[in-house]
């Protein structure tokens, strides 16, 4: 069921991961962030239809990262709309075919998800010359009232994008809105703030200060790779507590990531 933001700012679930259509309805000009898990690109179209009456193409395609979950119809739709795909230039060499993304950690985070991460897929995709880099100065190509944050931890090229006029706030997996190891709690999307994804992260140092970073930002509404959007006091108060006690709350007390000096 996809949900409403802002007027102009729609998520929508493929299954275990959001993807966001950012135009207002019927709108001719809009942009796809992320791109869902494998074999979601039917349904995203559906969206799209459903979003802005016929099946138009967007301006771009934006990525917050490139996990498997996040790039999932990536390839079909950018080839059937011929748009351009944009990420962090530290995200590139794992969407330009050079390099897979490291081992995910199962023994983090305790649930199910986690315990099957070994089996998610994590080679590089190609998009050749259709991927470019976001440009260096924070300005969002085709959304020029929104702006990226290098919002690395998760992965080194993890962007986070955010509107001032409104503080909404499309954070990716820098944290989420639903404890994303546990399959029960993906099932249900009971909404609760947590850390990135445990089992996929692999620098936790940089993971715990870039959610300062955006709480700092004081979203007024948040879009997570996973769970529902959240917004006003349930937000403000769920981010404040993550970031006062990531080190506790998101930071595992062990794993193939997590190193003695930041334990
Ligand atoms: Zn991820
Ligand atoms: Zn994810």
């Amino acid at each position: 069921m996809p949900m409403q933001v802002t007027s102009d700012v729609l998520s929508v679930r493929t299954l275990i991961a959001n993807v966001v259509l950012i135009g207002e309805p019927g709108a001719r000009d809009w942009v796809l962030v992320d791109a869902g898990i494998p074999y979601s690109g039917a349904m995203i179209l559906r969206a799209v239809r459903d979003r802005f009456g016929t099946e138009l193409r967007p301006r771009a395609i934006l990525l917050t990262h490139g996990h498997f979950d996040h790039v999932g119809a990536l390839k079909q739709l950018a080839a059937r709309w011929d748009v351009p795909v944009y990420a962090h230039e530290r995200e590139l060499p794992h969407l330009t075919g050079k390099t897979a993304y490291a081992p995910p950690d199962p023994t983090v985070g305790g649930g199910l998800m986690a315990r099957l991460s070994p089996l998610y897929p994590r080679k590089a995709i190609d998009l050749g010359a259709r991927v470019r880099c976001l440009p260096p100065g924070g300005e969002v190509p085709c959304l020029p009232d929104w702006r990226w944050i290098h919002t690395p931890g998760h992965t080194d090229g993890h962007v986070a994008f955010f509107r001032e006029r409104d503080r909404v706030l499309i954070a990716g997996d820098a944290f989420t809105n639903v404890k994303q190891e546990s399959a029960l709690a993906v099932l249900t999307q009971r909404p609760e703030i947590h850390g990135p994804p445990m089992y996929f992260t692999t620098d936790w140092g940089a993971a715990a200060h870039s959610v300062r970073r955006l709480q700092a930002l004081k979203p007024a509404a948040a879009v997570t790779g996973h769970g529902v959007p959240l917004k006003g006091e349930a937000l403000a108060r769920g981010l404040l507590v993550l970031a006062q006690n990531v080190e506790r709350m998101a930071v595992p007390d062990h794993g193939m990531y997590v190193h003695p000096a930041e334990s």
